[in-house]
């Protein structure tokens, strides 16, 4: 394209609004990556959908997206990976919207940006060998325990605690709201190991949930994400050997720290792709449906709101995707990933409600599928931080 600013004289510019690749940060290989997942989740996820709100979604979910190499893209190879790069994990995120089923986005998300990346990083080569290799390979369920009854947001004030024993440590506590709870073959659990150390006494255990001790308590009924399990577990005397300590003792706090970064910018990337998702559908139902003669897409306060929303979905896609080069290029962006997490979350939800209204009628009745969008990215103003506690973590990087 020559110069918009100068164009040929002879020349007659037109506006171009499609775009052959996504981003400059995606690659072709990348755009085909996309194509091949998001293939997948319609033609093998998306005809359950409906049947799995009801039932949860099953597990061959994990064993047939494994085998497909969709649960390790940015893992090397030597683990059982693709060997891709950190935008492979965006592209993940996003086209998982493709399965029309927010539960089992989220289900899959856990196993892989938020539970096996710590196994990854702070794992020792025999964790690695029993738990990441599997987990990639859609043999093994993980989760991941932060909240718990008394805690959430406030991580520095969980109470389970992991009491050294010989050449074991002993582990009492509850978890709640934990996604795969109920399916998970382990659990990435936070702990304190000793309370009077503040940040510096917590410690991160790989637990299997077979272990005795290990209580799945009660599958919690939740407002949307109806195809996740969300449960609530206790740990009670339970027995677990010195080497299932990840990472270093009294370092669990910074470990879990990180490993949130990653679960925020998934959720993230994932926001978008669902208000982005819910814009084409509410494009095509206000193109189609009339009132007053005309299409319902055609009257400007219609256009508007698409306008308005397009701009808020762009702004929170340019932020992800600011946040996701820092993070390829090494960086530790905790304050771009928590204003990307923390904007996307938020337009997300407003666009679900734009939608939703755009509907009219429609949009409030279970068939047109715009009122369980609208229930599940609620959620990501909650879920892996709120809004609040972002707007905090912002603020702070301030020094203030
Ligand atoms: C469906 C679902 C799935 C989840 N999956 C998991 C999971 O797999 N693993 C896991 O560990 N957790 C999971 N969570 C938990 C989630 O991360 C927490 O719910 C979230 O961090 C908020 O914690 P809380 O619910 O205890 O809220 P609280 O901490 O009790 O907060 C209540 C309110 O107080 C506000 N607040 C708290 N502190 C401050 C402050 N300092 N300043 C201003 N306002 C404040 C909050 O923003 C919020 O509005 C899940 C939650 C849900 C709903």
């Amino acid at each position: 394209m020559t110069s918009p600013v100068s164009p040929a004289v002879d020349a007659v510019v037109k506006p171009d609004h499609g775009a052959s690749r996504g981003h400059f940060i995606f690659t072709d290989e990348h755009e085909q990556l996309r194509e091949s997942i998001r293939a997948f989740c319609q033609r093998e996820l998306a005809p359950h959908a409906l049947e799995w709100e009801e039932t949860t979604f099953p597990n061959w979910v994990f064993e047939r997206m494994g085998e497909l190499g969709f649960l390790g893209l940015s893992y090397p190879e030597e683990y059982g990976g693709q060997g891709g790069d950190y935008y492979a994990n965006i592209v993940l995120a996003e086209e998982m919207v493709h399965a029309e089923c927010g539960g089992l986005a989220m289900g899959v998300a856990v196993q892989t940006d938020m539970a096996t990346p710590p196994v990854h990083l702070f794992g020792t080569e025999e964790q690695k060998q029993r738990y990441l290799v599997p987990a990639i390979a859609g043999e093994k369920i993980a989760c991941l325990g932060i909240t718990e009854p008394d805690a959430g947001s406030d991580v520095a004030g969980i109470k389970t605690r992991a009491v050294r024993d010989g050449d074991e440590y002993v582990i009492n506590g509850s978890k709640i709201y934990i996604t795969n709870g109920h399916r998970a073959d382990f659990i990435v659990l936070v702990t304190k190991t000793d309370p009077d150390a503040g940040y510096d006494g917590f410690s991160l255990f790989l637990v299997d949930m077979d272990l005795p001790g290990v209580i799945r308590e009660k599958k919690l009924e939740k407002m949307g994400m109806h195809a996740s399990d969300t449960a609530l577990l206790a740990f009670d005397d339970v027995h677990v050997p010195a080497d299932a300590l990840l990472g270093q003792e009294g370092k669990g706090f910074y470990h879990v720290m990180w490993e949130l970064q990653s679960e925020r910018m998934i959720g993230a990337a994932g926001a978008v792709a669902g208000a982005q998702r819910a814009f084409d559908k509410t494009l095509e139902y206000a193109s189609e449906r009339t009132a007053f003669g005309r299409p319902i897409a055609k009257f400007q306060v219609t256009r508007h709101k698409f306008a308005e929303m397009a701009t808020k979905i762009e702004s929170a896609r340019q932020m992800v995707y600011n946040a996701a080069w820092r993070v390829h290029n090494g960086e530790y962006p905790v304050r771009e990933i928590t204003m990307a997490k923390l904007h996307a979350s938020r337009i997300a939800v407003e666009v679900a409600d734009e939608c939703l209204q755009i509907h009219g009628g429609a949009g409030y009745m279970k068939e047109y599928g715009i009122e369980r969008v609208w229930r599940d990215l609620r959620l990501n103003r909650i879920g892996a931080g709120t809004d609040e506690i972002m707007l905090e973590v912002i603020g702070r990087s301030y020094g203030v």
